[in-house]
């Protein structure tokens, strides 16, 4: 048997394992189960590749990623690997051939699509063949409570419970405490050794800071730092994606889009002209993204707020998977928070599905506002401890806090006052427009210049009033009601602040206060 450094060498080019990686080649090969928590960029592939090398037979990789099924055969032939795969896009001819090649012992490795398993017949082949492993890339698709299920990953246990020998190693780069455990019993990988990397992601530095024109921001943050870099936009909606992409090209900077509404030739055009070509920027969906190595990836940029931390956590890991200094960017506004809980309210799960979601919003909302290291925070929600990293927007330009009790409380009584004359449909802005005393044609209409409250708020700019109503909703004080129309109501925490029994610390927004320029001279 050749050994796995040799594997390495000859095949792969490379002259040492890096982390957990020798360990885990190590446990495969001798037959062991094994599951592998490792970021983005920490090597997953080479502890699947290399075992299913060294050991007889084929390795049997099941990947959700059908679109880069042709890529990672490509990349393996390339370096003399024998490898294949099956799924739905292929003609029944090019099926046959790598049914035969496979039943022939001509195959190092096998991509599947999950929904394969479902089919008798593929189990049937899979029988007839002699079988090295199973690698479950992207294990966290089986999980309910991580943010990409998929449910043709439930039907994985027929692997173990179909061929008990053959030894499995399940890999992802995201998973919470709760998602690993999720894993562990779905795939049922108890008996397994579990292999956890630090999710920590040094050469990342991850910046969060208010939306006000994000084209304009997300511009500047390009030429000021990125200029010719390769990058990542992400936008919520196809309509935001086609709209943004248009606006970058406008200004200089070549940029493609990507999404669910684009045909497939032109995402696969696309795609692959990002992966080929230097210094394009795509902008896209989360559609884009799971399983694209392209490792020099400068930046990433949200321009709409992740749905979750996890989400966030797998975007960003885009960026620098060479090790190289890179940025995270988001620019996110009290329009978002009202938009997400809006999309969840009016999402067709049930009451658990909306529970989760709204869980996995908070989290996420709570990374925005933290006035503590984003990095802390972000690995805390993946359950490890870490030091302030000195290398997030946090750390370099660290927040004002303010004892923010009296804009809580003038601001929630405006919003019981409204409720109470049972004008119901006001959103934030015209919160604010009352606030601030703003005399507006719908002020007039709805007499609310008489209210007590109309004018008490001057102290506070109307772009930093939208900072506290945007952070009450984040702690809780303040819901967005589910009618559709975005309309700010009361939560059971608001008593406790206008009774004065609960005083409210809320963040300075930089960009509110200083332009959001200081960061860049850090
Ligand atoms: P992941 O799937 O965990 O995101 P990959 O398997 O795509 O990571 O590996 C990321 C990059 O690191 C790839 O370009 C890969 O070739 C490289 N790499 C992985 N392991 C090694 C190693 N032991 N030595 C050198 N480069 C490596
Ligand atoms: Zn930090």
């Amino acid at each position: 048997m050749t050994s796995a450094l040799s594997v390495l060498d000859t095949v792969f080019g490379y002259d040492s394992f890096r982390g957990q990686q020798a360990e885990i080649v190590d446990h495969v090969i001798s037959g062991g189960d094994a599951l592998v928590l490792m970021p983005t960029g920490g090597g997953k592939s080479l502890c699947y590749q290399v075992p299913a090398l060294v050991r007889p037979g084929t390795g049997v990789v099941v990947s959700p990623l059908i679109a880069l099924m042709q890529d990672q055969v490509d990349a393996l032939t390339a370096v003399g690997a024998r490898a294949g795969f099956l799924n739905s896009t292929q003609s029944p001819d090019q099926r046959m051939a790598v049914e035969r090649a496979l039943l022939a012992g001509e195959l190092d490795l096998l991509y599947l699509a999950p929904e394969r398993l479902k089919v008798s017949s593929t189990l049937a082949l899979l029988d007839r063949a002699e079988l090295a492993l199973f690698a479950i890339d992207e294990a966290h698709c089986v999980a309910q409570w991580g943010h990409d299920f998929r449910p043709d990953y439930l039907g994985l246990t027929v692997l173990h419970e179909r061929w008990p020998s053959v030894p499995r190693i399940a890999l992802t780069a995201t998973a919470t405490e709760a998602t690993h455990r999720e894993i562990t019993e779905r795939l049922q990988l108890q008996d397994a050794r579990h292999f956890v990397a630090s999710f920590d992601r040094p050469n990342i530095q991850y910046r969060i800071e208010g939306k006000n024109e994000p084209v304009k921001q997300l511009l500047s943050l390009i030429r000021t730092e990125h200029p010719g870099d390769a990058g990542i936009v992400y936008c919520l909606s196809r309509a935001s994606v086609e709209k943004t992409a248009q606006a970058l090209n406008d200004a200089g900077v070549p940029a493609l889009p990507y999404h669910a509404g684009l045909d497939t030739a032109t995402r696969a055009a696309n795609q692959s002209r990002f992966l080929r070509e230097d210094g394009i920027v795509m902008v896209a969906t989360i559609a884009f993204g799971m399983g694209i190595d392209k490792p020099d990836v400068r930046f990433v940029a949200h321009l709409d707020l992740p749905k979750s931390v996890e989400g966030y956590y797998q975007e960003t890991g885009r960026a620098g998977r060479d090790g190289l200094p890179s940025t995270a960017w988001l620019a996110y506004g009290l329009q978002d928070v009202v938009q997400q809980r809006q999309l969840i309210d009016k999402s067709e799960g049930d009451a658990a599905f909306k529970r989760r979601a709204s869980q996995h919003l908070d989290a996420m909302l709570a990374l925005c506002e933290t006035i503590e290291c984003r990095r802390v925070q972000l690995l805390a929600y993946f359950g490890q401890q870490s030091e302030p990293c000195g290398n997030c927007d946090t750390c370099l330009t660290p927040p004002e806090s303010f004892d923010g009790t009296v804009p809580a409380q003038k601001l929630l009584s405006t919003v019981v006052r409204l409720w109470r004359e049972r004008h119901q449909r006001f959103g934030a802005g015209h919160l604010i427009d009352i606030l601030l005393g703003k005399q507006t044609p719908r002020m007039a209409q709805y007499g609310h210049d008489q209210l007590s409250t109309f004018g008490i708020g001057t102290e506070l700019s109307e772009q930093e009033w939208r900072g506290v109503v945007r952070q009450l909703l984040a702690q809780q004080l303040l819901a967005v009601h589910g009618d559709g129309y975005g309309t700010i109501v009361l939560t059971e925490g608001s008593a406790s602040v206008l009774n004065g029994s609960r005083q409210v610390r809320l963040r300075r927004d930089p960009v509110a206060s200083r332009g959001g320029r200081k960061l860049r001279s850090a």
